[in-house]
C-alpha cells in the first residue's frame, strides 16, 4: 500500500505536544501574543468558541439561569473574607495598584506614586466574591431564591506553565453562580450544572467524559464539594473539562448573603458556582484532531460544509459559480442539530487543491469540490473529514449527484458527529485499566517507556488530612493525579491501594494536563 502523505509535519504518535502546537497554527486557530500566557484567538478558533458559547448559553438559559455582567476589578478586601479562597488564588492574582503613569525621567513611563490606589484591585480570577456582594443586596427573603446567575467573561490567573487554550493566563469562560435556601437545593443545582456539562461535552463537542466528584485535595478553594467532567486526550492524559462546586454557606457568610426564611428567621444561603472555559477548545483538538489537522464536530463547526469550486480564472468560472451558488442555496435551506446549516462557498482565488488542504487542516466536517466535469454530470465530490483516506491512500471522495447530496447533507453531518464520538469513546474504553491493586502494579502500568498509558481505575479508602497528603505525594512521585470518583461507579469491593484498609470507593488515576 502506498503511504499516506499527511497534511501536518508532526504525527501524534511521534510528539503529541508538538503535534498539538502544529494543529493550533495549521488550523489557523490562535497564536502567541507576546504577552506572557495570553493568546490571540483567530477567527476560526474564535468561531468554534462562539459555537460553544451559543450551545452552552442555550442550555444555561433553559435551566432558568439568567446572564448578567460584573466588574473585571475586584477589591482586595473582598478576597480576604474567605480564607481558603484567598489562599488558593493568592499565588496567581494580577493586582492593579495605580491609576496613572508619569515620565520616569529616562524617556519612559512609570506608575505615578501620587496615583496609588487606596485599596488594590484584583483582576478577577473568578467572581464568587463580587457576585456574592450583589447577591447580598438582591436577596432579602426566601421568595428571592433561588437566584441563578451566569456571566460570560474573561478571567486572569497568573499560570506558570501555559499552553494555548489548555492553560492560559487570561482565558474566556462562563461562570454560573447560584444561591439557594437549602443544602439540598444547592446540591441539586451543582449536579444539574454538572449534567449540563456532560451533555454539552458529549452531545455538542462529541467528547466522552467521566462525570464525578473530585477528592478533597483537588477541591476549588473554599468549596465543600467539587465535581468535574474529565476527558481522555489521545495521548492518554486526562483533561478536566468543566467543574461544578457546592460552596456550602462559607461564601454566603463572607459576603453576608442572608435571607428571611419561611418561619421569619435569618439564614445564610447555600451557594454554587460552575465554569467551562476556552480549555474546551483544547479538549476538542486533542480528542478529535488527527495527523492531517483538526476535525471539528459538526455541531461546533463555524462552517459545516465548505464548497470549493475549481476555478480556472477563465470564462467557464461563471457557470461553475452559478452551479455552486445553487448548491449553496439548497444547503442553506436544510438544517442539522436544530439549526440552519452553516455553509461557506469559498470563492477565494487560489488552487483548489491548496484550498482543500487548508480546509482539511481546519477540520471542516464536509468539503465539497466542484469541477467543470462534475458540473456537466450534475455531480459534486464530497470529502468527509472524519474519513479522509481511502485504501489507496488517496482522499476518499464520494461522487454524488448534487441534488442528492443537498438532501443528504444533514444526515451526513449527524453521522460525522456520531462517528467522532464513537471513535473517542472506543479509544477511552480501550485505555482504562481496572483491577490494579498495588502501588507496584500502578507504577508498572504508568511505566516511563509506555508513551500513552491511559487511566487506571483504583479502589481506595479515601483517607483525610495527612493521610490524604501522603497518598497525593506518592502519586506525585509517579507524576500522577487523582481525577474523580465517578458518580455511576460500582461500589468498592476491594482494599485500598494506598493504605491496605477496606476500600470505600473507586477513583481514576492518570497523568493530566
Ligand atoms: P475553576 O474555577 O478552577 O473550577 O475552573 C473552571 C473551569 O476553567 C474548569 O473547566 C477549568 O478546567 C478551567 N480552567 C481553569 N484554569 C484554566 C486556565 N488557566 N486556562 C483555561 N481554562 C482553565
Amino acid at each position: 500500500m502506498t503511504a499516506i502523505r499527511h497534511a501536518l509535519t508532526v504525527k501524534r504518535e511521534d510528539d503529541f505536544a508538538q503535534w498539538y502546537q502544529e494543529v493550533v497554527s495549521a488550523a489557523d486557530m490562535a497564536e502567541e501574543s507576546g504577552v506572557r500566557g495570553c493568546m490571540v484567538i483567530k477567527p476560526w478558533g474564535f468561531g468554534i468558541w462562539e459555537r460553544m458559547q451559543a450551545l452552552m448559553d442555550r442550555r444555561i438559559k433553559a435551566a432558568g439561569v439568567q446572564n448578567a455582567y460584573f466588574p473585571l476589578f475586584i477589591p482586595l478586601s473582598n478576597f480576604v473574607r474567605e480564607a481558603e479562597h484567598v489562599e488558593g488564588f493568592a499565588k496567581e492574582m494580577a493586582v492593579v495598584t495605580h491609576h496613572r503613569l508619569i515620565a520616569d525621567g529616562k524617556g519612559g513611563l512609570m506608575p505615578d506614586p501620587e496615583a496609588q490606589l487606596e485599596e488594590p484591585l484584583i483582576v478577577r480570577p473568578t467572581s464568587e466574591t463580587i457576585i456574592g456582594d450583589a447577591m447580598s443586596r438582591w436577596i432579602q427573603s426566601w421568595r428571592d431564591l433561588p437566584l441563578m446567575l451566569n456571566q460570560w467573561a474573561n478571567v486572569v490567573r497568573w499560570e506558570m506553565r501555559t499552553r494555548m487554550f489548555l492553560r492560559t493566563s487570561e482565558f474566556l469562560w462562563q461562570e454560573g453562580h447560584t444561591a439557594h435556601e437549602t443544602r439540598e437545593d444547592a446540591m441539586a443545582e451543582t449536579l444539574r450544572a454538572l449534567e449540563m456539562y456532560r451533555a454539552f461535552a458529549e452531545d455538542d463537542a462529541a467528547i466522552p467524559v467521566i462525570v464525578g466528584e473530585k477528592p478533597a485535595n483537588e477541591r476549588f478553594p473554599g468549596a465543600v464539594a467539587t465535581f468535574s467532567i474529565e476527558a481522555m486526550m489521545q495521548d492518554g492524559k486526562a483533561l478536566q473539562a468543566g467543574t461544578s462546586h457546592y460552596l456550602g454557606t462559607s461564601f454566603a457568610d463572607a459576603a453576608s448573603i442572608r435571607f428571611q426564611d419561611r418561619e421569619g428567621g435569618q439564614q445564610l444561603c447555600h451557594t454554587t458556582s460552575w465554569g467551562v472555559s476556552t480549555r474546551m477548545v483544547g479538549a476538542m483538538i486533542m480528542t478529535h484532531g488527527d495527523d492531517d489537522g483538526l476535525r471539528v464536530p459538526p455541531a461546533l463547526a463555524p462552517f459545516q460544509v465548505v464548497i470549493l469550486p475549481m476555478l480556472r480564472e477563465n470564462e467557464g468560472d461563471a457557470a461553475l459559480l452559478a452551479y455552486c451558488d445553487e448548491l449553496h442555496a439548497q444547503l442553506l435551506a436544510q438544517s442539522a442539530f436544530g439549526e440552519p446549516l452553516r455553509v461557506l462557498l469559498d470563492k477565494k482565488p487560489g488552487k483548489a487543491a491548496a484550498k482543500r488542504w487548508d480546509w482539511v487542516r481546519k477540520g471542516a466536517p464536509l468539503i465539497v469540490e466542484v469541477g467543470p466535469r462534475d458540473m456537466e454530470n450534475g455531480k459534486v465530490a464530497v470529502l468527509r473529514r472524519d474519513r479522509l483516506w481511502n485504501d489507496a491512500a488517496k482522499p476518499d471522495f464520494a461522487f454524488t449527484l448534487r441534488d442528492e447530496f443537498a438532501g443528504q447533507a444533514s444526515d451526513l453531518l449527524a453521522d460525522v458527529q456520531q462517528a467522532l464520538y464513537n471513535e473517542a469513546r472506543e479509544r477511552r474504553e480501550a485505555n482504562i485499566v481496572t483491577g490494579i491493586d498495588s502501588l507496584e502494579a500502578l507504577k508498572a502500568f504508568f511505566a516511563e517507556d509506555k508513551r500513552y498509558p491511559g487511566w487506571a481505575e483504583v479502589q481506595w479508602a479515601r483517607p483525610e488530612g495527612e493521610g490524604l497528603d501522603k497518598v497525593v505525594e506518592q502519586l506525585k512521585a509517579l507524576k500522577l493525579t487523582f481525577r474523580n470518583v465517578p458518580l455511576d461507579a460500582a461500589p468498592a469491593d476491594g482494599t485500598c491501594l494506598f493504605t491496605g484498609q477496606p476500600a470505600v470507593e473507586r477513583i481514576y488515576v492518570a497523568r493530566a494536563y
